[in-house]
């Protein structure tokens, strides 16, 4: 099918497909729980199933399945086929509204973190009817949320949407409070940018590092990096653009709004990015996408790589989470307008995200947290791991002269002309800074901390409760207010003075910045076993319960579930990078200084000159001794850390004994590399990797 509009969303359930085939008030009272966010009537259940099923089986589904995201940060789901018996010995295709809405599946084996004791089995996954449900491999797919036999949230999806519902409140509290009493309805929007690498599939099946961690656990520096810049938008190579091309075709089968496409900066990286929609739905599409780019690749005999640091050296891979609110009526609530400066709602709403920011920093930090990230997070690829905003010159300006209580005279953009058969536009009035992790850019905030594989659920739901919290605030003053004016001034120009420590528009890669960011008081917390702990503060306990996204018990649950997952990722490196040392790396250095040495005294026999032979062996030697007794400590590391005392400790232990460790033994390992005959040499190298496609 060449018919693009005809494609999109083929695959799902849609708005257009219920319209059409439920009939006239099922229809309506579905559209008013998917606009409003009201409560569907189960009575209407039974209607939509049917209807549901006869519209999957038309598309060649013969399965349905409840689709959910539990903490282990991808998507599960569990067929069952519609098939129903009947006396006869025949079957018939059945699908009730119990099964639509409700379905239990066996919660045991996914992380709880002491939610549920292992004899509690028993989990509930719920319909989500905002999230249309679509076809994918021969299932009807279900979107729904999970939680625990006794209530407790135990996935990614539930935490999201009461954050969508605690942002509309306060939102609405204070639009109404400033007039806009048309509004009713706020709701989150999210554009997520996707980087991610693909190599030749032959290769990844090569290196147990790939099949086992996702990212190379080895490798030299190959002769050539990112050095040139010539990958960035450069032209994409054949290969690539046959698997771009069935990528966005497949994606737009499940209504993805698959808009851009292009090289990154590393050598066989690639990004893109879907136009913006409704922050739930956005994250069903991310998670989607990952899971279609996955499977695409294999189709072209290629390996999409979403690890954050697929190999050392070279740029690793975020997400771009553009982040806005918008209101029913269609309006952006950080669009700022043609004059800002007067814009007084936008300015609120703007200054409530600097506070937000300011407040929670720890929150948003740790919302990014991952063994994965932490490559990237500080090392002047990524923002640093220190969360601060950048306004642009235009903003700051703005918020100074209404602090400092002059007027403000800004530049305006100016009048581009490059050449005279070009035609003249008008040049922004501020600048990018492609360095800062939250940055304002023209009518929506983009976070850029997260890493490739993330989930982009849990950073949402931080910043939509965070930016709530401050709401309730602001609505509490404007709610009692005489000159709503006068006090959203006020309010704006408050919150400037007390958080704009938290605004900077420099650059967030320069060491100048950590000394000032320091001094300012602000959170420097470099690796995931530091932020972590974070979450379970009381401060957070009490935000997340004002506005019903968490329980205690829930946070704390969380935060053990990150913990671990982070100390069983860094376990499973090191066992991966014990087994290749010891099974493919040392033999092959000992087998070459074999040759060497055979070769030294077949030479000398013969009273020749064994100069560089003796040279190689003698450095090959000194390092394979250093990389044997590395690997031994290793291997004593990843058995001691387990004793610790409790998850912070271990985790932190993770990092400061194992990770360090592995570090010291891949130093060994890629320097023996570059000695060692790429004939005898057990890996596929980067140059091999990176350049192939
Ligand atoms: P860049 O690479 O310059 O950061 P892109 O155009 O690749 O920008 O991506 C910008 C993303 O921001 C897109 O996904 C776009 O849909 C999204 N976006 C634009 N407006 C909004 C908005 N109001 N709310 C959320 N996301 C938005
Ligand atoms: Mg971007």
């Amino acid at each position: 099918m060449t018919n693009v509009p005809e494609l999109f969303g083929s695959l799902v359930f849609n708005d257009k497909v219920m319209r059409e085939r439920l009939p006239k008030e099922t229809y309506a009272a579905l559209k008013k729980t998917v606009d409003k966010g009201t409560a569907l009537d189960p009575a209407l259940a039974n209607t939509i199933a049917a209807v549901m099923k006869d519209w999957a089986i038309e598309h060649g589904a013969t399965h349905y399945t409840h689709w959910f995201q539990p903490m282990t940060g991808i998507t599960a789901e569990k067929h069952d086929s519609f098939i129903s018996p009947v006396s006869d010995g025949t079957v018939i295709m059945n699908f009730s509204g119990k099964e639509l809405i409700h379905g239990e599946p066996d919660a045991s084996s996914f992380p709880s973190g002491g939610l549920r004791s292992t004899f509690e089995a028993r989990g509930y996954t719920a319909w989500d009817p905002c999230s249309y449900a679509f076809i994918k491999d021969g299932a009807l797919c279900i979107p729904t949320a999970f939680i625990s036999y006794s209530g407790q949230v135990l996935d990614k999806k539930t935490p999201l949407i009461r954050s969508m519902k605690a942002i509309n409140a306060q939102a609405l509290r204070v639009l109404h409070a400033i007039g806009n009493t048309d509004v009713s309805r706020v709701i989150p929007t999210v554009g997520p940018e996707q980087e991610y690498f693909l190599i030749d599939k032959e290769l990844w099946k090569k290196r147990k590092d790939l099949i086992f961690t996702g990212r190379t656990l080895f490798g030299a520096r190959p002769p050539k990096g990112q050095e040139l810049e010539d990958h960035y938008f450069g032209n994409i190579r054949p290969r690539v653009i046959a698997y771009m091309d069935d990528l966005d075709r497949e994606l737009w089968k499940f209504g993805i709004l698959a808009k851009t496409r292009h090289n990154e900066v590393a050598p066989a990286q690639h990004e893109l990015a879907p136009i913006f929609t409704t922050l739930n739905i956005a994250t069903d599409h991310n998670q989607l996408t990952m899971e279609v780019m996955k499977k695409v690749a294999d189709r072209h005999g290629l390996v999409c790589l979403l690890h954050e640091k697929p190999f050392a050296g070279v740029n690793g891979s975020g997400k771009h989470n553009n982040w806005s609110i918008s209101t029913d009526t269609g309006e952006n609530l950080l669009n700022p307008g043609k004059t800002p400066e007067t814009n007084m709602r936008f300015l609120l709403f703007l200054s409530a995200v600097i506070k937000a920011v300011d407040l929670h920093q720890d929150l948003l930090r740790l919302s990014v947290a991952s063994a994965g990230n932490d490559h990237r997070l500080g090392a002047n690829e990524a923002p640093p791991a220190i969360i601060s905003v950048f306004l642009g010159n235009e903003l700051t300006g703005i918020l100074e002269s209404m602090q400092s209580g002059t007027a403000y005279r800004g530049k305006k953009g100016n009048r581009m002309q490059v050449a005279e058969s070009i035609p003249e536009f008008m040049s922004d009035t501020t600048d990018r800074n492609r360095t800062s992790p939250f940055a304002f850019t023209g009518n929506k905030f983009e976070f850029r901390s997260l890493g490739s594989s993330v989930n982009i659920a849990c950073p949402n739901v931080m910043l939509n409760t965070a930016v709530a919290d401050v709401l309730s605030e602001y609505a509490n003053v404007l709610e009692n207010s005489k000159d709503a004016e006068k006090d959203m001034r006020k309010l704006i120009t408050d919150t400037y003075a007390v958080h704009k420590r938290i605004v900077f528009n420099g650059n967030n890669y320069s060491d100048e910045w950590v000394e000032e960011a320091q001094k300012r008081g602000l959170l420097n917390l470099k690796t995931t076993a530091e932020a972590l702990p974070y979450y379970s503060r009381e401060e957070n306990l009490a935000l997340f319960a004002r506005h019903n996204v968490y329980t205690g018990e829930e946070i704390k649950a969380r935060e053990e579930i990150l913990l671990e997952n982070y100390c069983k990722v860094i376990n499973i490196e090191a066992l991966t990078m014990i087994d290749m040392a010891g099974k493919q790396i040392l033999p092959a250095c000992i087998s070459y200084m074999k040759t060497l040495a055979d070769t030294i005294s077949a030479k000398s026999a013969l009273g020749l000159e064994s100069f560089a032979e003796t040279e190689l062996l003698l450095r090959v030697n000194a390092l394979t001794q250093t990389a044997y007794k590395t690997n031994t400590q290793l291997s004593d590391a990843a058995v001691k850390v387990k004793n610790a005392e409790n998850l912070q400790k271990q985790a932190a232990a993770y990092h400061n004994v194992v990770f360090a460790a592995m570090q010291e033994l891949r130093a060994a390992c890629d320097e023996l590399e570059t000695l060692v005959p790429e004939s005898v040499w057990p890996l596929p190298t980067y140059a091999d990797l990176l350049f192939s496609v």
